[in-house]
């Protein structure tokens, strides 16, 4: 067993009951923009689900290339204008010149939004090689230079425990991430993982990289493999051998699959909230019930002053 192994077991075992847990961790969730009327509904109808859990914050993707540039800042408006909560928007710079940035940066500024999730993006065509916009921004970490200078935003970056795909090694990544943090980034929001030594060693290299920023691990609860695969071969994400034996029978049903989904993304999140994290951000695939399920095992229960809004 290596030290990483050793350190991890350890923590397991130190990991409190669910009874035992304060329920002061905070959550964040994100979300994607709607294409249609139906799946409109089925956003909203999460957002409001979550809304009473007091999030952080909660935001909004950015599709491929740009593509949901109108829809991802109407998501985010009305979030804005009818929630409690602070709304986010993620930004991308594929394709996009640097005026196209601050204008869509200054609409969000106009409309209330403070906070922005400043990415790099991937091209719009799958497996295509990164090329920066003529008069863009080349990475993540010039995007962020360049919203501080278009308005005071609050800035999360990405980050990647098992290192993005197209980073020359481990350190040279968190080379960047310190590079995005320097540039006036608040925190990171990692890629999705399964295992929590991935994110325990990762925060390590980080603190030893002086990274003293807040990392908030991304969780994606998994109900659909096949589907996560998919995701997980595009972003670098391991897919561990147990997670196909778990799901293993279960294609006729769904209901059990949700409680497997559940079980393992809360135990996921007890591990690490054993080992310090007490801040969670749920990939939602704007679906509120796996996430709620897994805030409510972690001690989350709805704000009184949101239920009496509600009322
Ligand atoms: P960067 O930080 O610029 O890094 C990209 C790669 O280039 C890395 O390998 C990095 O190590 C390398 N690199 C950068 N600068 C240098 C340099 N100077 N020298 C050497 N290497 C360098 N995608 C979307 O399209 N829309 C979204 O809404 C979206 N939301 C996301 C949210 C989260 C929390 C995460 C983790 C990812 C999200 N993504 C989204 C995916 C993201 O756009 C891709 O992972 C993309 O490939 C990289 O974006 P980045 O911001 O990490 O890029």
């Amino acid at each position: 067993l290596s030290i990483n192994q050793l350190e991890e077991a350890r923590r397991a075992l130190d990991a409190p009951l669910f009874a035992d847990l304060a329920g002061d961790a905070q959550v964040s969730f994100e979300f994607f923009p709607p294409k249609t009327e139906k799946m409109e509904e089925t956003l909203w109808s999460a957002v409001q689900t979550l809304e009473p859990l007091a999030p952080r914050f909660v935001s909004v993707t950015y599709g491929a290339g740009g593509s949901t540039r109108e829809r991802t800042h109407a998501t985010v408006a009305r979030i804005q204008r009818e929630t409690a909560i602070p709304a986010a928007a993620h930004l991308t710079c594929v394709e996009a010149s640097r005026n196209e940035i601050r204008e869509v940066a200054e609409s969000y500024w106009v409309a209330g939004v403070r906070h922005i999730v400043a990415l790099r993006g991937d091209p719009p065509v799958a497996g295509a090689r990164f090329a920066p916009h003529p008069e863009g921004y080349a990475s993540a970490a010039e995007l962020v230079a360049g919203l501080k200078e278009i308005a005071p935003f609050e800035i999360s970056v990405a980050a990647y425990p098992e290192t993005h795909p197209e980073a020359a090694n481990a350190q040279a990544d968190l080379d960047n991430l310190k590079r995005k943090l320097d540039a006036g980034a608040n925190r990171a929001i990692t890629q999705f993982f399964f295992s929590p030594d991935a994110f325990f060693r990762f925060r390590d290299q980080a603190a030893a990289a002086s990274i003293d920023a807040e990392i908030v691990p991304g969780i994606l609860p998994v109900s659909n493999v096949a589907q996560t695969r998919k995701f997980a071969a595009m972003c670098g994400a391991a897919i561990p051998p147990w997670m196909d034996r778990l799901f293993e029978g279960l294609d006729d049903h769904p209901a059990a699959r949700q409680l497997v989904a559940a079980t393992i993304s809360a135990e996921l999140c007890r591990r690490l909230y054993a080992g310090g994290v007490r801040h969670f951000h749920f990939y939602t695939l704007n679906r509120a019930e796996l996430s709620y399920a897994i805030c409510h095992l972690l001690g989350l229960r709805p704000d009184a002053n949101a239920r009496v809004e509600a009322a």
